[in-house]
C-alpha cells in the first residue's frame, strides 16, 4: 500500500471518506468491495484518533445488558465471531473473570442471569459458555485478587484486538479492492453546486500541497471531530456529539492470565484489568470534557491516574503506585448527544445522518460493530446514488488472514518455518505472525536484506529492527509515532531511540 496523493485528484469518486479511523476504514472496505470508486483521507495517521486508544476489546458489552440494549449486544457478539474468523492474527479469544463481592451495586444473581443471556445471545458465535467459580478456584487462577468479602465469581469469554493494526488491516484490504487511501491529508473546505457538495478541498501535509477531490458523495467519518467537519460543510445542525473522555494506564506485567471485569469502588462503574502485550492495561475512565478540551488536546490527568490506581489497588495486592506506571493513553468516545445525565448512560448506538448539503455523517457506535455500521452506511449512501450491489464483507478475510489453513495450523507451520529457514526464536516468530499474519514471511524476507534487520529493537521486546522498512514501504508509516505507537506499540512502554 503506497501513498499516492495524485490519485486523489485523477477522477470523480463515488464516495470520498474523511477520516481513517475504524469507521472510515470499514466504510471504505465495504464500498470498495462492492465495486465503488472510493477515496479515503486522514489528517493524521490512520487510526491516530480514537481507534488506537480503545480498551482493545472486541466484545458484546456485558454492561449494556443492564440498560436493556439486547439488540446492540447481540449484534456485537455476532460481529465478534466474524472478526475472530476474518482477522484471527489481530483478534483473539480472551478469558475474563468477574468476581462477586459483598455489597456491590450489581447482585451476583443478576450477573449470572446476564451471563446466561450473554451466552444465549451469542448463539453459534459463542466462544465458550460462562461458568461459575468458587472462591478457592478464583484464588487459584487469580492469586493477587482481593479475598476479603469475595463471594465467588464467573469466568466468561470475549476477545482482544490490536486496535490500530486492525484498522490498518481494514484500510489495506480496502486498498487491495481499489480504494485510494492516504494519510496526512486534511479536509479544509468544500465547494457546492446548487447547495450540494461536489468537491473537497484538502491539504497534503507532507508536500504542503492543495488538493481538490471530486466525488458524488462525501462521508464524514471523523469520530470526535464530526461536529467540526459538519461546520466546515456549512451545515448548521448544532452539536451532534457529546464526547466523553476515556483514559488507560499501562502497568508492568502483574501475572494476570485472565482479564478482569470489576466495579470501581467510588462510582460503581465497570472497569477492566487486561493482560496486554506482556503488560497490564487498566481502564477506563468515562468523564465529560470542558468546552476548551477537544480531540486534539487531550491529556491523562493526575485525577485520571488516581481514579484508575484506586480501582486497581482496591482489588489487587500487591497494588500499584504512580511510579510503577509505564505509560498511558487517552481518547474521546464519539457519542451521540443525548439529554440523559451521566456519561456512562450515553448511548453507544450508531446513527447515519444526512445534511442538507448531502454530507453523510456517521455518529456514535463502537469498534466491535464497525463492519455492521459500514454495511448500514454504504447501504444508506447506495440508495442516494442508485447503487444496489449488496454488502460483501461478512465473510471477507482481512489482509494477513490465511485463506487455506485454519489459524492454529498456519501459526504452528510458520513458527517452524521461521525457525528452520531464518533461525528466528519461536516467541519472535509468534509476535511477527500475530502482527502481520500471512505477510510475516515477506516482512522477514525484507528484514534479511538489511544489516541488523533481524535484530531486536530492544533486548526485552520481540519487535525487530527490520519491521520498520516493511511498515514504511507497505503500511504508509511516515513519522516516528506511526512506527512506535500504531504499527508497533513499543513507544507506549519504552523510550526508543528512533532513527528511520
Ligand atoms: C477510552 C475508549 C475505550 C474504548 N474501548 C472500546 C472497546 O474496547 N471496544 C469497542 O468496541 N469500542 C471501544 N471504544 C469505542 C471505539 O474505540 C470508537 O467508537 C471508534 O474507535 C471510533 O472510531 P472512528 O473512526 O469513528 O473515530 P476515530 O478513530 O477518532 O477516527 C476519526 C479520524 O478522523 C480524522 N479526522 C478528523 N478531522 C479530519 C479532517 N478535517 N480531515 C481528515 N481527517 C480528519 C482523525 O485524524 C481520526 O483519525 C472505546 C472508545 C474509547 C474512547
Amino acid at each position: 500500500m503506497q501513498r499516492n496523493v495524485d490519485a486523489l485528484t485523477d477522477e470523480t469518486f463515488d464516495l470520498c471518506i474523511i477520516g481513517g479511523g475504524i469507521t472510515g476504514a470499514g466504510a471504505a472496505l465495504d464500498a470498495a468491495s462492492r465495486g465503488w470508486r472510493v477515496a479515503l483521507i486522514d489528517k493524521g495517521d490512520f487510526a491516530s484518533g480514537t481507534s488506537s486508544v480503545s480498551s482493545k476489546l472486541v466484545h458484546g458489552g456485558l454492561r449494556y445488558l443492564e440498560h436493556g440494549h439486547f439488540g446492540l449486544v447481540r449484534e456485537a457478539l455476532i460481529e465478534r465471531g466474524r472478526l475472530l474468523r476474518n482477522a484471527p492474527h489481530l483478534v483473539e479469544p480472551l478469558p475474563f473473570l468477574l468476581p462477586f463481592y459483598v455489597g456491590q451495586r450489581v447482585a451476583p444473581w443478576k450477573w449470572r442471569l446476564g451471563l446466561a443471556l450473554y451466552d444465549f445471545l451469542a448463539g453459534t458465535e459463542n466462544i465458550a459458555r460462562s461458568r461459575p467459580l468458587s472462591v478457592s478456584r478464583l484464588h487459584a487462577i487469580s492469586p493477587t485478587l482481593q479475598q476479603t468479602d469475595l463471594l465467588g465469581g464467573v469466568q466468561y469469554f470475549d476477545a482482544r484486538m490490536d486496535d490500530a493494526r486492525l484498522c490498518l488491516a481494514v484500510i489495506r484490504t480496502a486498498a487491495k479492492h481499489g480504494a485510494v487511501v492516504t494519510n496526512y491529508v486534511e479536509a479544509i473546505g468544500f465547494d457546492k453546486v446548487n447547495e450540494t457538495l461536489t468537491t473537497l478541498h484538502a491539504h497534503d501535509k507532507l508536500q504542503a500541497k492543495a488538493l481538490a477531490i471530486r466525488a458524488r458523495t462525501f462521508l464524514n467519518a471523523t469520530g470526535p471531530w464530526a461536529d467540526a467537519l459538519t461546520r466546515l460543510a456549512g451545515d448548521q445542525a448544532g452539536p451532534l456529539l457529546q464526547p466523553t473522555k476515556g483514559a488507560h494506564l499501562i502497568a508492568p506485567d502483574r501475572g494476570h492470565r485472565f482479564a478482569h471485569l470489576l466495579l470501581h469502588p467510588r462510582d460503581h462503574r465497570v472497569f477492566f484489568v487486561i493482560p496486554w502485550n506482556n503488560r497490564t492495561l487498566i481502564g477506563t475512565t468515562d468523564t465529560h470534557i470542558d468546552a476548551n478540551t477537544g480531540p486534539d488536546n487531550l491529556a491523562v490527568t493526575a485525577d485520571d491516574t488516581a481514579y484508575l490506581l484506586d480501582a486497581y489497588n482496591q482489588f489487587f495486592s500487591p497494588g500499584l503506585e504512580t511510579t510503577d506506571i509505564l505509560g498511558s493513553f487517552v481518547g474521546l468516545r464519539p457519542l451521540i448527544r443525548s439529554k440523559s445525565g451521566e456519561p456512562s448512560d450515553l448511548t453507544r448506538e450508531f446513527r447515519l445522518q444526512r445534511a442538507a448539503s448531502g454530507l453523510f455523517t456517521s455518529l456514535g457506535g463502537k469498534y466491535t460493530t464497525y463492519r455492521h455500521m459500514a454495511e448500514t452506511i454504504i447501504d444508506g449512501i447506495g440508495k442516494s446514488l442508485g447503487k444496489r450491489r449488496r454488502c460483501k464483507t461478512a465473510e471477507l478475510r482481512l489482509a494477513g488472514t490465511p485463506i487455506d489453513d485454519d489459524w492454529q495450523t498456519f501459526l504452528a507451520r510458520t513458527v517452524l518455518q521461521f525457525e528452520t529457514e531464518f533461525a528466528i526464536a519461536p516467541d519472535t516468530s509468534r509476535h511477527l505472525i500475530q502482527r502481520y499474519g500471512t505477510d510475516a514471511l515477506a516482512v522477514v524476507q525484507r528484514a534479511t536484506q538489511l544489516t541488523a534487520g533481524l535484530q531486536r529493537v530492544h533486548p526485552d521486546e520481540p519487535d525487530l529492527l527490520g519491521e520498520r522498512v516493511w511498515q514504511a514501504e507497505e503500511e504508509m508509516a511516515i513519522h516516528a509515532d506511526d512506527f512506535l505507537l500504531r504499527r508497533s506499540r513499543i513507544g507506549m512502554v519504552r523510550k526508543v531511540d528512533f532513527s528511520p
